[in-house]
C-alpha cells in the first residue's frame, strides 16, 4: 500500500501491483492481516544459529520436514539422521536482551509437535526440550503435551546459555533453574523455537493508515477486550498476528470477526458516527494551522481563501489533541468545551 485516504465506506487506496506500477482501489472497508516474522536467531549468536550447520530454527525444520524439502521429508543434518536432538525454547520471547518481553505463544507446541515428527521418522532418537515454562492453554493443547511425553521426548528445565561444538558434536550448555546448577547436553541437531515478532513494514502501514502500534511493535486493538479487530479509525479491522501471536485457530476467528466487523457498514450503506467531534470558531481561529500537525486523522482541513481551519467530521474521532494545541481557544471538541469540563471540576471539588 502507498497511500489511504478518506474514510470508512469511502477510502481511496494505491496500492503498488506486484508486478510494478500501482493501482488505485476504491473500498468500503480495509483488513489488516500481515501477519508476523519469525524472531531472527543471529541475534543470539551465542546460540551458534549460521555458525553451526547442525543448529537450525523450528521454521526450517517445518520446511525440511514436508515431503517437496531437498531430503524428500528425511530429517537429516550432513547427510545423516541426528540421533541427539535439543529444542531449546523461548529464543527471540520473554527476553529483554533482545528487547521482547511478551511470550509468542505457539513456539511451546510447535516444538511439542516438531518433537513427535522427530519421534516418529526417528525413533531411537534422544529428543530433549530445554524450556523455561511449558505453555499449553489451547483446547487440547495439554493432553497433547502428555501424549508427547509418553512418547519419550524428555523436557528439562534450562536456561540456555551457549551452544558450542567439542568435537564433532554440538554441546548445549543451560542452567536448571530448579536445582540451580548447569548442565549439558549434547546434540548433533540443536533446533531453535523462535518467536513471533511484528512483520517488517508494520510501522510504515500504520503510518499510510494512521493506525496504532503498541509498545511491542504490533497493530494495537482499539480495546483488547471490547474492540479485539477493531481500530480507532472506522473501517479499518486487524486480523491475526499482525496484532499479536496466536496460533492459526485464534487468527482464523479474529479473520471471522474482522469479516463481520468491515462488511456491517457495506450492507448498511451508512455508518453511525459519534458525536464528539471537533469545532472550530471562524470568528476566532487566527489561522495558525498549529493545530493541522496535532491531528493523527487528517481530519483537519485549512481553507486557503478564508484562511481558517476547518473539520471534516466524517474524520474527526474527537481526541481532542487539536483543541489541547489551539492558542487562540477556537478549536474545542463538542460537548467537552472549556466551558462545560470547568462546570464540571468545578462541581467534583
Ligand atoms: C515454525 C512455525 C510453526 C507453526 N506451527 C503452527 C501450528 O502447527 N499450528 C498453529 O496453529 N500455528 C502454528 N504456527 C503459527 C501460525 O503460523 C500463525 O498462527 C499463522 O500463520 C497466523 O496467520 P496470519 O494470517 O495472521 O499471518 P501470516 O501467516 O503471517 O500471513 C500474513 C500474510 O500477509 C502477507 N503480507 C505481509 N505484509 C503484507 C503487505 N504489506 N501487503 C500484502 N501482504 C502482506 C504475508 O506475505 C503473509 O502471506 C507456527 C508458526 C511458526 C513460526
Ligand atoms: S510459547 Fe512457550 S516457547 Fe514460546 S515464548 Fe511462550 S513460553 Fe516460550
Ligand atoms: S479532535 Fe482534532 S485532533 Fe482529534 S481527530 Fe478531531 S480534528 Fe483531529
Ligand atoms: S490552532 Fe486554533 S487558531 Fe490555529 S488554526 Fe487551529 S483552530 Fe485556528
Amino acid at each position: 500500500m502507498v497511500e489511504v485516504e478518506g474514510y470508512v465506506g469511502n477510502f481511496k487506496a494505491r496500492v503498488r501491483r506486484a508486478g510494478g506500477g500501482e493501482t488505485e482501489l476504491g473500498v468500503g472497508a480495509i483488513v489488516v492481516a500481515t501477519g508476523y516474522e519469525v524472531f531472527d536467531a543471529r541475534l543470539k549468536p551465542e546460540l551458534g544459529y549460521g555458525v553451526y550447520p547442525e543448529v537450525i530454527t523450528t521454521l526450517d525444520l517445518e520446511r525440511l520436514s514436508r515431503d517437496d524439502s531437498p531430503t524428500g521429508g528425511r530429517i537429516e543434518i550432513n547427510g545423516r539422521e541426528p540421533k541427539n536432538v535439543v529444542f531449546i525454547k523461548c529464543v527471540g520471547s520473554r527476553d529483554k536482551s533482545v528487547g521482547v518481553e511478551y511470550c509468542s505463544r505457539v513456539c511451546c507446541m510447535t516444538a511439542a509437535k516438531q518433537a513427535l515428527y522427530i519421534r516418529d521418522k526417528i525413533p531411537d532418537a534422544k529428543i530433549t526440550v530445554c524450556y523455561i515454562d511449558v505453555r499449553t492453554f489451547g483446547k487440547g493443547h495439554e493432553e497433547f503435551y502428555e501424549t508427547v511425553q509418553g512418547r519419550g521426548v524428555l523436557y528439562r528445565r534450562g536456561t540456555v546459555s551457549e551452544v558450542g561444538r567439542q568435537g564433532d558434536r554440538l554441546v548445549v550448555r543451560a542452567e536448571d533453574t530448579l536445582l540451580g546448577e548447569m548442565y549439558e547436553e549434547e546434540a548433533d541437531l540443536v533446533v531453535l523455537a523462535v518467536g513471533l515478532w511484528p512483520a517488517a513494514g508494520t510501522s510504515g502501514l500504520a503510518k499510510t493508515l494512521r493506525i496504532s502500534t503498541g509498545s511491542d511493535g504490533f497493530f494495537l486493538e482499539a480495546h483488547p477486550k471490547l474492540g479485539p479487530v477493531e481500530t480507532t479509525t472506522d473501517g479499518i479491522v486487524l486480523a491475526g498476528c499482525c496484532v499479536g501471536p496466536k496460533d492459526i485457530t485464534d487468527a482464523v476467528s479474529e479473520g471471522h470477526a474482522a469479516a463481520v466487523k468491515a462488511s456491517v457498514p457495506l450492507f448498511l450503506g451508512r455508518v453511525k458516527k459519534e458525536p464528539l467531534v471537533a469545532c472550530i470558531d471562524e470568528e476566532v481561529c487566527a489561522g495558525c494551522r498549529l493545530c493541522e500537525n496535532a491531528c493523527e486523522y487528517a481530519a483537519l482541513v485549512f481553507d486557503e481563501r478564508r484562511q481558517v481551519m476547518t473539520v471534516n467530521d466524517a474524520l474527526c474521532r474527537g481526541c481532542g489533541a487539536c483543541s489541547a494545541i489551539c492558542p487562540s481557544g477556537a478549536n474545542q471538541v463538542k460537548n467537552t468545551t472549556k466551558k462545560q469540563i470547568f462546570v464540571m471540576l468545578a462541581e467534583l471539588v
